[in-house]
């Protein structure tokens, strides 16, 4: 071979290498270049680790936030208050991982054009409801916790507020750690969830003891499993499994999962979504926590009743208390309805279903008896308009601290609402929290007759 077939060739592998490099960089920019020109550290699309470009709107069209010159929020400081845990923060305290996950469209990205002010503003439109979202705010009055409502039917998100909130526009100088001000609780806390994983044992227990709805329980106060006492706050005395759910007996729904065993319980938790971490519009929720690796039967029996190492976050109990509503299966809950750039609509929110949490009469029968909950216990009072079910629970932390917590739904089809309210260190969860589910219940039911 010649020194000039060499060149040849030589040459030759070097355009070759080139054509490769070429095409294999048009392949990632159409793959990935949205996602470098709004990467987090670009200075045209964000400032402070929060997105600079486009509007965004609440269910009824109420500007929220335009991100164009420095962040505008709502004109209403209770309204800022109410949804800056969805919007962020100037100082990106708060990170918004929403709009960051609509940044391409917002920002009017074009594969071909680039990104281009010219190419119009982008408009996200939010499920929630700004001002369901400040009446809940004003209905948790200062104390730590959340409130949660969606539509089961849908899958639309009505509340996810979180307290403590703060102003965007008067942000706190300094900040109580302890407060977990910039933790947005409904998607990335996990509380233990105290007597409303009874529902979850009560459904484990419909699932295996088959003469479980007819079985005569009775409640002395206490119980020793495996050396050590569990208490009621009373002797519950003779009690039927509908009586025990409502009457929460712990010595009653400990013997039962004692029966349902460790690996059902643990296969019902997973599958009502305990133990997942959850990811819709750029969201991550945080997973709860069922682990009875290594327990005991004291332990399993405290985990039935919500306690031992038992983690809930708010919003999966949520989704599941919209299964138990929907007959086994409801919507997955979402928060942007749709993105629009330059007045075309770049994304639109579908319906889709969950798997089926929990089979269609065991649903049925929980429904039963979360109404009878309500009936006999809670008060219908504190729902005059609608026909809600519900169960409550009083997880205690530690330290003679409790979280109060309460989640149910309306069974009502105008009105398919399913719900959950913590607030941290609140007592017991029925007198804190059912007159605060009552309070924003009735203010998505306004909000509903008022978009028919
Ligand atoms: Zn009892």
């Amino acid at each position: 071979m010649n020194d000039i077939s060499k060149r040849t060739y030589f040459a030759l592998a070097l355009a070759g290498i080139l054509l490769f490099g070429i095409a294999a960089f048009v392949v990632r920019f159409f793959l990935y270049s949205d996602r470098w020109v709004t990467f987090s550290g670009s200075p045209h699309v964000y400032s402070s680790g929060n997105l600079n470009t486009g509007v965004v709107y609440d269910r009824s069209g109420l500007q929220l936030l335009d991100t164009e010159d420095g962040r505008t929020y709502a004109a209403d400081s209770s309204t800022r208050r109410a949804t800056v845990h969805l919007l962020g923060d100037r100082e990106g305290n708060i990170p918004s991982q929403i709009l960051s996950h609509y940044a391409s469209t917002l920002v009017g990205y074009d594969k071909l054009s680039g990104t281009n002010h010219s190419s119009g503003t982008g408009e996200l439109r939010l499920t929630v409801s700004a001002q369901v979202q400040a009446i809940a705010l004003q209905a948790l009055n200062g104390q730590k916790g959340t409130v949660g409502v969606y539509n089961y039917k849908t899958g639309e998100i009505l509340c996810a507020v979180s307290s403590p909130s703060m102003d965007p526009d008067n942000p706190p100088q300094t900040v109580d750690d302890a407060s977990g001000l910039y933790v947005y609780r409904m998607f990335h806390a996990s509380y233990t969830p105290g007597s409303i994983y009874k529902l979850v044992t009560a459904q484990a227990a419909m699932e295996t003891i088959s003469d479980i709805e007819t079985r005569a329980f009775t409640c002395t106060g206490s119980t020793v499993i495996n050396g050590e006492t569990i208490t009621c706050p009373k002797a519950h005395g003779q009690l039927d499994f509908k009586q025990a759910l409502a009457s929460s007996c712990n010595c009653t729904f400990a013997h039962i999962a004692l029966e349902v065993g460790a690996r059902k319980l643990s296969e019902v938790s997973e599958r009502i979504g305990v133990t997942d971490s959850f990811e819709f519009d750029g969201l991550y929720t945080k997973a709860g926590q069922f682990d009875l690796s290594g327990a005991d039967d004291n332990a399993l029996a405290w985990a039935g009743v919500g306690q031992y190492t038992d983690l809930v976050n708010p919003f999966q109990f949520m989704r599941y208390m919209g299964a138990v509503a929907n007959g086994g299966s409801a919507a997955e809950p979402y928060l942007v309805a749709q993105a629009v750039n330059n007045g075309s609509v770049k994304y639109r929110a579908h319906t889709a279903m969950t798997g089926e949490l929990i089979d269609e009469r065991s649903a049925a029968k929980l429904q039963q008896m979360m109404r009878y909950n309500v009936e006999a216990i809670y008060g219908t009072w504190n729902f005059p308009d609608v026909q809600v079910c519900a169960k409550s629970g009083t997880a205690e932390t530690g330290g003679g601290s409790n979280t109060a917590t309460f989640a149910g739904f309306v069974l009502d089809s105008s009105y398919p609402l399913a719900f959950i309210v913590v607030v941290e260190e609140g007592g017991a969860g029925s007198s804190t929290c059912a007159p605060i589910a009552g309070t924003v219940l009735q203010a998505c039911i306004n909000l509903m007759d008022g978009e028919r």
